[in-house]
Parts: C-alpha cells; sequence; structure tokens
C-alpha cells in the first residue's frame, strides 16, 4: 500500500490546469468535457459536484473492485481528487505493486502516463484490466525510446559484442524494452536503486546498455565512482534511424556503459549554475537524477521522486529547499511544506533579471510533466463513467506489451502468444531488479 500524499484538499484554491481543447479529446469523452468547459469555475468545490455525478455511481457500481491510481507529477489537482476518492498516488514502480498487491482490484484507472499503465498490465492477474484515462499521455523520455527504435541499434550492438552486452531498462520504458532487458539477463531499474542494479551488471563484466535516460545513466556512472570517459553516448533517435558504423563500434568496444541518448525535457534545463545561484543565496538545494550531470554533482543531494517528496515532509520547521523536478511535483511539495512552516521552491522558478555567470538568462521551465496532465478532470469522470455504462474505448484499455503512437493514437498490440513471452521477461527484468534491491538491504 502507499502512504497518504499529506496533502490538504482546499475548496477555493483554483485548479492548476489549463483546459485541454475540445478537439483533443476522443469522440466519448467530448460530452464529459464540454460540460466541465462550461462550469463557472475551476475551484474543487465546483469541480467536485461535476466529478461526484461521475464517479460517485461508478464507486457504487464497481465497489471494492475499483482501483484509482495517479502519479506525482499529475497537475489539475488530479492527485487530490483521486485521493478524495480513496485511489493511491505513487511514484512509477510504487503504482505496479500496488494494483498487484491488491488482486481483489478488477478494474484499475490510471491517471499518468502510458509506460506506468503498461507497467502495471505487466505485473497484474490476468483478471485484472487495467484503464489509462487518456492514451495519448505519453513520456517524452520513452516516446524516444520505442522499440522500433532500440531494437535495431541492439541488434547492430548484438552483432559485434553478442553476450558481452546486459541492457539495463529504467522505469521508463515500455514492456518492450523491459523485455529486452530481461532477454539479456539484464534488470529494469528505477531512480532510487539505479547505482544498485548498474553496480551489479558491472560485477559480470558485461558492456551496460542503458535505455533510455542518458542523465541517469550518467549520473549514475559518476556516483559508482566508474570513468565517464569510458560511458559512450549512441546518436541521437530523434534525428532519425541510426547505423552504427564500425568507427562508432570500435568507439563502442572500448567503453563499459552505452547510453541511449533520451532524456526528459523536464528535467534537462536544469544546470549547475541555477543550482549555485540558489546556494549562494542559502538555499538548500535537491534535484531528481533525471537532471543533467553538473546540477546532480553541484546540488546538496539527489534522488528519487519519493526522495525529494520524504525530504519535503521530513524538514525541519523554517528549512527553505529549492526542487528541481517536474512543476506540478514541486507545486504539489510547496503545499505540503507550507503545513510544517517549510519553503519550497522550483529551481527554474528565478528571478526575470537573474543571469548565469556569463551574463546568459537561465533557461525557464514550463509548468510541467504536460503530457501526464493530459489526463484532466474531464477524462477521470469520462473514463469511468462509460466503464460503469459499458462503453468504454478499448484504446483506452492497456495491455502488455502494447505499443502506442500517443500522436496518433495507433497501437500496436502483440498476438497472445508473443504478448506472454514479452510479459515472461519483462517480469524477469523486474524480479532482478526486486532481488538485487533486496540482497543490497
Ligand atoms: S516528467 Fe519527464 S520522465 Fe517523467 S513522465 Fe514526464 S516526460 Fe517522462
Amino acid at each position: 500500500m502507499t502512504t497518504p500524499t499529506g496533502l490538504l484538499l482546499q475548496p477555493d484554491i483554483p485548479i492548476c490546469q489549463s483546459d485541454i481543447p475540445l478537439d483533443w479529446y476522443q469522440e466519448p469523452f467530448k460530452p464529459y468535457a464540454e460540460e466541465y468547459q462550461a462550469l463557472p469555475d475551476r475551484r474543487p468545490a465546483t469541480v467536485f459536484g461535476y466529478l461526484d455525478r461521475y464517479v460517485t455511481p461508478a464507486l457504487d457500481h464497481f465497489g471494492d473492485s475499483l482501483l484509482l491510481l495517479a502519479h506525482y507529477y499529475m497537475g489539475g489537482e488530479i492527485v487530490k481528487l483521486v485521493e478524495r476518492y480513496g485511489g493511491s498516488v505513487a511514484d512509477s514502480y510504487k503504482l505496479a505493486l500496488v494494483a498487484r498487491n491488491q488482486p481483489e482490484k478488477k478494474v484499475i484507472v490510471e491517471s499518468a502516463v502510458h509506460f506506468m499503465a503498461e507497467s502495471i498490465a505487466l505485473l497484474a492477474n490476468d483478471d485484472q484490466d487495467v484503464w489509462i484515462t487518456n492514451p495519448k499521455a505519453g513520456c517524452t523520455m520513452e516516446m524516444m525510446a520505442k522499440d522500433y527504435q532500440v531494437l535495431p541499434v541492439f541488434d547492430q550492438l548484438e552483432e559485434r559484442f553478442g553476450d558481452e552486452l546486459v541492457v539495463v531498462a529504467y522505469m521508463n520504458t515500455s514492456g518492450r524494452i523491459k523485455s529486452l532487458a530481461g532477454r539479456t539477463g539484464g534488470a529494469v531499474c528505477t531512480s532510487s536503486n539505479a547505482h544498485l542494479v548498474v553496480d551489479w551488471a558491472r560485477k559480470q563484466n558485461k558492456k551496460i546498455v542503458f535505455v533510455p535516460d542518458q542523465h541517469l545513466g550518467r549520473n549514475t556512472a559518476a556516483k559508482l565512482g566508474m570513468d565517464l570517459a569510458r560511458t559512450h553516448l549512441l546518436p541521437d533517435p530523434s534525428r532519425g534511424a541510426i547505423h552504427l558504423d564500425k568507427a562508432e563500434l570500435d568507439r563502442i568496444a572500448d567503453s563499459e556503459m552505452i547510453l541511449w541518448a533520451s532524456s526528459c525535457g523536464v528535467h534537462t534545463i536544469f544546470s549547475g549554475d541555477m543550482v549555485r545561484w540558489w546556494q549562494e543565496r542559502g538555499w538548500t538545494v535537491l534535484v531528481h537524477p533525471e537532471s543533467p550531470l553538473d546540477a546532480v554533482q553541484a546540488a546538496d543531494g539527489a534522488g528519487s521522486t519519493d526522495y525529494l517528496w520524504k525530504a519535503v515532509a521530513n524538514a525541519a520547521p523554517g528549512t527553505r529547499l529549492v526542487i528541481g523536478t517536474e512543476g506540478h511535483f514541486v507545486r504539489n511539495a510547496r503545499e505540503l511544506g507550507k503545513q510544517n512552516d517549510v519553503e519550497v521552491l522550483h529551481l527554474a522558478d528565478l528571478p526575470h533579471d537573474a543571469v548565469d555567470p556569463t551574463g546568459k538568462p537561465f533557461a525557464t521551465a514550463g509548468c510541467g510533466c504536460a503530457t501526464m496532465s493530459r489526463n484532466d478532470p474531464p477524462h477521470l469522470a469520462g473514463m469511468l463513467d462509460l466503464l460503469r455504462k459499458g462503453e468504454a474505448p478499448d484504446i483506452n484499455r492497456v495491455l502488455a506489451g502494447d505499443s502506442i503512437d500517443e500522436i496518433t493514437m495507433r497501437r500496436d498490440r502483440l498476438p497472445e502468444d508473443e504478448r506472454q513471452e514479452l510479459i515472461t521477461f519483462a517480469r524477469a527484468s523486474l524480479e532482478q531488479m526486486i532481488a538485487i534491491v533486496e540482497a543490497a538491504e
């Protein structure tokens, strides 16, 4: 079970999420969106009345078999709304475990990005159905590491290096990539245990293929004291299909860790200069390890979503914390901190006239993970009402192995035998991670 976030619902605070254009909704969700957009304001007291009309009948209909889940990064107070209806909020790995550990939950509705829903499906029992409130909610890091991008490159590496390779797949990957990790005898990792998993892989004297986040891979290598000159960054996947020529394969022959070149747009903007700007003014700075190496090395601490949340929850009154991670999370953390006189700011929320040591203005951040926030109140209301009526669109149902194009919503679903094989290998990579973590405790 997850612990409650500790966030309080305050009826008068406006919900922090701009409305999504009506034509971005799937057809069956449009009536719910139209009704939402016609509400006089976005205060919880108003939004509850709207949501209750759909969520309460669904809760009555499904009873204990319904499980609502949301990720910490969700904007629009979905985090609090989901908790209000008895759901759970957690990071991506804990979300997957919450579902698996509650076999009585048969209808699981997730408000977060697609790979998280798929991870839940990967570990779910056969009689647990997983639904995502908006299939267009994708993680941009994962969207640059689809199987059709990674597998051809892995084939080239395998042709040259064979069994020398082991894949470490960050949680932010599809089931197809987690399955690749399992097939190579590798493991999944999260941001809190990447150092344990990479250390385990190194002890096998293998070349580690770290997918997809180059920053987490590099930060982990640095944390373990590895020679960063022996990490090899693959070409940028956003520039088209990758072909590794002989010169590049020769360079890889000398490397210990091969980094897939994806990253999270939300975390990539942070820098060591930004961190120092705050430290020079007396703030303690904590960052997520999806941030670039210089930001992590300059910070007072770095760790997972769970680590950052607990740092705020356990901070002594009067502490001043600057956090470098997703914006909605920091906004929620700020509210949590206020309950205990802990001041929390976002790393990129610098004054407009702040400049770096070269005199250049710092990068600015948007409000957070925009794709995750495509799961808004009308999506939650519509999903639950359509499920209750037996009219939920199949595209919102998530099976392990599904590959979805989050822009066109075109889905590739594996035949049953291939899906079962994928589940076997992907679960093996998850179980390997659990074994590594348990052995380290
Ligand atoms: S914050 Fe970044 S890594 Fe996390 S889900 Fe959004 S795009 Fe992906």
